[in-house]
């Protein structure tokens, strides 16, 4: 029998009394008791400490702690000490977990919350000898281990062998003193196991987040970091345990990234710990290569009373979404892009910066006649050669290809189309830029503007027709008056009818210069304007359009500057025209009078004229359509009559002679018309066809 063994074994049955505990042993076994409950001992460790320190303390032959099962139906042995047989102690124990039901002693165990005690297990209603010799087992002190709640955990026994114990009062309070220190040992240790499991739990779980997460303490120092937020921030540091939220700037080497934070770090941390309320669409920029764009979200963890215990910020990479997303926005407004350009009645070509065609409406196919979409894809070159069969000019053609190649600023060109259908275009070609000016491509635009010339060409034959129609009877109602005037002054005709007369004849010649620049518009513009070349004296020339206009104006004073004779070669008319129109002008457009200055000047190759004066100038936005055919500048009202014709035919005049004529005036500033002339007349005498603007 196990029993007899032990005794036999032992072969120690008396024993002295031995002394109560000393202060220093019972300070070891709290002072034991206590770091185990404060470091993070399991149960069984404990339970081992207490076992240890106890039996000697209260001087047992054995001390056991058993844990009881949930059902309390079964005490389970979880460590155990014998003071005189450490070795066969574990075999008695260990391997016998013991039903409650095996003992009445058991019984009240479960349901006491105080120690029992039984002096001698051979003699006590709570306990049966068999048992208890088995075990060797004369006394036992046993203490219920009690959470604060009261619920069972477990029980503490000191056992006595051989012979009966006399338990004693003390030997009692201070087991049940010891018991109730295992007790909240043993709790906190269940506590800081399941914290511990829970921790594992959540820690597992935030590891595999897709987020990068950080838990701030409310100081802001990291308390918790995942291995994807290193990552995604390119941390170089160990950050656990560091104050990164309180600092303005991040600490050098920190990432081994640049980070652009799109929010005030610190001010967002100390509002959301202020007002307790996450904070979310703060975004940040990584700047690795390429970039990373990241989601950051802040949200506080409040503890029970309402505090909040800490700050986790999560960060999410959405670089790639953003990518999607703009790529999506991208596709859509092509798509929009490509219906407009679709729909347009105008013509569309877009080329790339290779002069490759990425986008032609059907509006454009159809003008040439094409299958629509047979020329996306193609060269600019290509393109020609496949349309080469619309034109009646190939030189024009190829012009218009170099063109789209070669310049790089906007411009605007007619293209005459004759098959499939006669047709004039009117192209207007732009660059396309990104938003930063880079060059991408081009834009052609093509405008049919084949009706518009049919009318324009009707108009012109129209004026040109009736300025024909018109000159005829001018010309002989002008020589009737000019036979009548004369007459009228000898032969005593009233006064009032001589004058009506003058007036008959000076609007006669008004009528008869604006039928005149009519008749030259319709010359300039059918390439019929000729010039007669031979020795002109600009300064003699000048000074006979003066005495001419002289006569009409008193408020004005002519101031003729002139070296002498300054001899070009060209069409003493022609010329006489441009000057008479520019000084005319120079009246007609100071209508308070003033210093008309004319200026001659011979230069080595070229010769000068200036006209100059103090009127009503011209706005500078209107200048350089000052040349064009009708236009009149905005400031003119409506009491200064004209067409708007001479200074286009004087600009074509002074074109035929090899030379320029320019403008130089601010509104109110008055203005300075100058014609300069090639000395030696024209390069050649041959007429060029004018530029239609
Ligand atoms: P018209 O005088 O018949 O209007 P022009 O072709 O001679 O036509 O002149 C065209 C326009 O140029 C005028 O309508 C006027 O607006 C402006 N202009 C020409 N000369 C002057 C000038 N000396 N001062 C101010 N404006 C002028």
């Amino acid at each position: 029998m196990r029993s007899k063994q032990h005794v036999v074994g032992r072969g120690a049955p008396s024993r002295l009394r031995r002394p109560p505990p000393t202060g220093r042993q019972l300070t070891a076994l709290l002072t034991e008791v206590g770091q185990a409950i404060a470091t993070s001992l399991g149960a069984r460790e404990i339970a081992q400490t207490v076992v240890d320190q106890a039996v000697r303390v209260i001087r047992a032959d054995r001390c056991a702690i058993y844990f009881v099962d949930p059902d309390q139906t079964l005490l389970e042995p979880v460590v155990a000490v014998d003071v005189r047989d450490p070795v066969s102690v574990r075999d008695l124990f260990y391997a016998h977990p013991i039903p409650v039901g095996a003992q009445p002693l058991f019984g009240r165990l479960i349901t006491s919350s105080e120690p029992v005690v039984v002096q001698d297990t051979f003699d006590d209603p709570l306990t049966t000898r068999d048992f208890f010799e088995f075990f060797n087992t004369r006394s036992t002190l046993s203490v219920p281990l009690r959470a604060v709640d009261g619920r069972l955990l477990g029980v503490l026994g000191f056992f006595w062998t051989d012979v009966p114990h006399k338990i004693v009062r003390d030997e009692v309070e201070l087991a049940a003193f010891i018991a109730g220190q295992t007790a909240v040992a043993l709790e906190s240790a269940r506590l800081r196991d399941d914290l511990r499991l829970e921790r594992a739990r959540l820690g597992s779980i935030v590891e595999s987040m897709r987020d990068g997460i950080v838990v701030y303490d409310p100081d802001g120092r990291v308390a918790f970091i995942n291995p994807l937020t290193s990552e995604l921030l390119g941390l170089a540091l160990p950050v656990v345990g560091q104050v990164d939220h309180q600092e303005a700037r991040l600490p050098a080497a920190y990432t081994r990234f640049p980070l652009t934070f799109g929010y005030d770090r610190r001010a967002v941390f100390n509002r959301v710990l202020r007002r307790k309320e996450p904070a979310t669409g703060l975004q940040a920029i990584v700047g690795s290569d390429p970039p990373r764009l990241l989601d950051v979200a802040y949200a506080p963890v409040l503890d029970g009373d309402g505090h909040v215990s800490s700050i986790v910020v999560s960060f999410r990479d959405v670089t790639d979404l953003r990518e999607l997303e703009r790529l999506k926005a991208v596709h859509e407004a092509n798509l929009k892009l490509e219906a407009v350009i679709t729909s347009t009645a105008n013509g569309v070509v877009v080329y790339d910066d290779q002069a490759r065609i990425v986008l032609a409406n059907p509006a454009v196919h159809e003008l040439y006649g094409l299958p629509n979409g047979a020329i996306v894809g193609l060269a600019a070159s290509d393109f020609a050669a496949l349309v080469a069969p619309c034109f009646a000019n190939g030189d024009e053609l190829a012009a218009a290809v170099q063109r789209v190649e070669e310049q790089d600023d906007s411009y605007t060109e007619e293209l005459e189309i004759v098959r499939p259908r006669r047709r004039i275009i009117r192209r207007v070609v732009s660059p396309v830029k990104t938003r930063d000016g880079t060059p991408v491509g081009k834009v052609a635009v093509y405008h049919d503007v084949t009706r518009e010339r049919a009318i324009d060409r009707q108009k012109d034959e129209f004026l040109s027709l009736a300025s024909h129609e018109l000159k005829t009877p001018l010309t002989s109602i002008k020589g009737y008056t000019q036979l009548l005037l004369p007459r009228a002054g000898q032969n005593g005709t009233p006064e009032r009818e001589q004058r009506a007369l003058r007036t008959i004849a000076s609007q006669v010649d008004r009528m008869a210069r604006l039928v005149g620049e009519l008749l030259d518009l319709s010359r300039v513009d059918s390439g019929q304007l000729q010039i007669q070349i031979a020795p002109v004296d600009l300064t003699a020339l000048v000074k006979r359009v003066i005495d001419q206009v002289e006569l009409a104006t008193t408020r004005h004073q002519f101031l003729v500057r002139a070296a002498g004779p300054v001899v070009v070669k060209g069409d003493a008319d022609r010329l006489e025209q441009v000057f008479t129109n520019l000084i005319e002008n120079a009246i007609k457009y100071s209508p308070g009078g003033g210093q008309v200055e004319i200026v001659v000047e011979k230069h080595p190759a070229e010769a000068h004229l200036l006209v100059r004066d103090s009127g009503i100038g011209i706005p500078q936005a209107q200048l350089p359509h000052l040349f064009t055919r009708f236009y009149r500048a905005q400031n003119v009202g409506s009491t200064i009559s004209g067409l708007g014709l001479g200074l286009y035919i004087s600009h074509e005049l002074v074109r035929r002679h090899g030379g320029d004529l320019t403008v130089e005036s601010c509104e109110g500033g008055g203005s300075t018309f100058q014609v300069i002339l090639p000395v030696a007349g024209p390069p050649t005498v041959e007429s060029t066809l004018p530029q239609r603007t």
